[in-house]
């Protein structure tokens, strides 16, 4: 029988939509949006002068390989451009994956408190998510394994993992991916890399060089400050990129985000900086709100998970003061924490002002 109106494929209306973090607070408060893991110190300034000498070709196509981009993200980590995969954000990358590798049928597993997109591109590729659990907002490899089925076919890491902050050192995710059947796909979403300061971490470079079921995916949005022009990269083995650009969108990347990423990947000196920044910012604000009762779940990425104790001190309360002086936290009850918020480390000013609104409200004078 026909129906009356088109229907999207079994399994689209199941999808909840991915919620961002808000940006807007009360009219005339000066804002500060913590809520999106961006940059407090922007892009390098290369970037921005690169964007605006792109000025006279704005009618012309990009060129459809990004071939500047990948070069520059070789030469800047030492790698093979034939081995690398941009797209419009790593959310591009991570949905070609799923296009690429699920079909009805699969299964695909990711962690308890993982990244909220990897629900979304499993689901559009008419597969099904099995989420293992965490512990202690951590990944556990036992748990993923157990997952493991016939019909996985991917499983979805984010190294270090959001909302939690926290990683799974390379001993353990050379466990992990040791121990899954080689026809299953290991992603690695290492978005926060560049901030981790551990000798035991390892974004993936070295797996997906030395294995064909490997791909780490990266992105421009977080430490390079260039959110809002949407750059992702991948380094994969050859025949992973092969069949990604099957199915990629001919201009995934626009001109605006070749020339500024190019910019950005080759300004080693401005990364730095931003390392700097969150080495100093994050043990900082992190140790401020455990001083006044608050658990923060220990994080090597740009934000910071907050726990907060319960009834009378919720998130939510928390978050509406917070909101009201135009701080803009993260609601992270979509991704199993009813009673956190995730906060970016920002600028000097702002993390100061929110260790002392929370001081306050600590206090239980919340006004
Ligand atoms: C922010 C983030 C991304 C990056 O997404 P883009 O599409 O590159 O902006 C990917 N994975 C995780 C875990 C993130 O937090």
């Amino acid at each position: 029988m026909s129906k009356n109106r088109p229907e999207p494929k079994p399994g689209i209306l199941n999808i909840a939509a991915y919620v961002p973090g808000k940006s807007a607070a009360p009219a005339g408060i000066k804002t500060a949006k913590l809520s999106s893991n961006e940059s407090p110190l922007g892009p390098s300034r290369s970037a921005v002068d690169a964007l605006g000498a792109l000025n006279n070709n704005l009618h012309e196509y990009p060129d459809a390989s990004a071939s500047q981009l990948r070069q520059a993200i070789a030469d800047t980590h030492g790698l093979n451009a034939d081995n690398i995969i941009c797209g419009n954000g790593s959310d591009d990358l991570l949905s070609m994956l799923a296009n690429a590798y699920l079909g009805p049928g699969d299964e695909a597993i990711h962690t308890e408190h993982g990244f909220l997109y990897y629900p979304i591109v499993i689901g559009a590729a008419g597969a099904k998510a099995v989420i293992a659990k965490e512990k202690d907002c951590q990944a556990d490899v036992d748990a993923i394994l157990a997952c493991v089925s016939e019909k996985t076919r991917i499983v979805f890491l984010a190294n270090p993992n959001n909302p939690t902050g926290t990683y799974l050192p390379n001993s353990q995710v050379r466990r992990l991916h040791e121990a899954l059947p080689r026809d299953v796909l290991l992603v690695i979403d290492a978005a926060y890399a560049e901030y981790v300061q551990r000798n035991d971490y390892e974004s993936g470079l070295e797996l997906v060089s030395n294995n064909e079921n490997v791909v780490m995916t990266r992105t421009f949005s977080k430490i390079h400050g260039l959110a809002s022009l949407r750059i992702g990269w991948a380094y994969a083995p050859a025949h992973i990129i092969d069949a990604l650009n099957r199915i990629r969108g001919p201009f995934n990347v626009n001109s605006a985000a070749i020339a500024a990423g190019t910019a950005a990947i080759a300004d080693t000196a401005h990364v730095q900086n931003c390392v700097i920044h969150n080495n100093e910012w994050l043990p900082w604000v992190s140790e401020q709100l455990e001083k006044i009762g608050l658990k923060v779940t220990p994080s090597v990425g740009n934000f910071i998970l907050i726990h907060f104790p319960g009834e009378k001190y919720s998130a939510d309360a928390a978050d509406n003061l917070l909101t009201s002086k135009g701080y803009i936290l993260r609601a992270v009850t979509g991704y199993g924490f009813p009673n956190a918020l995730r906060m970016t480390i920002g600028t000097e000013e702002e993390n100061q002002s929110v260790v002392e609104i929370l001081t306050m409200f600590m206090k239980g004078s919340n006004s």
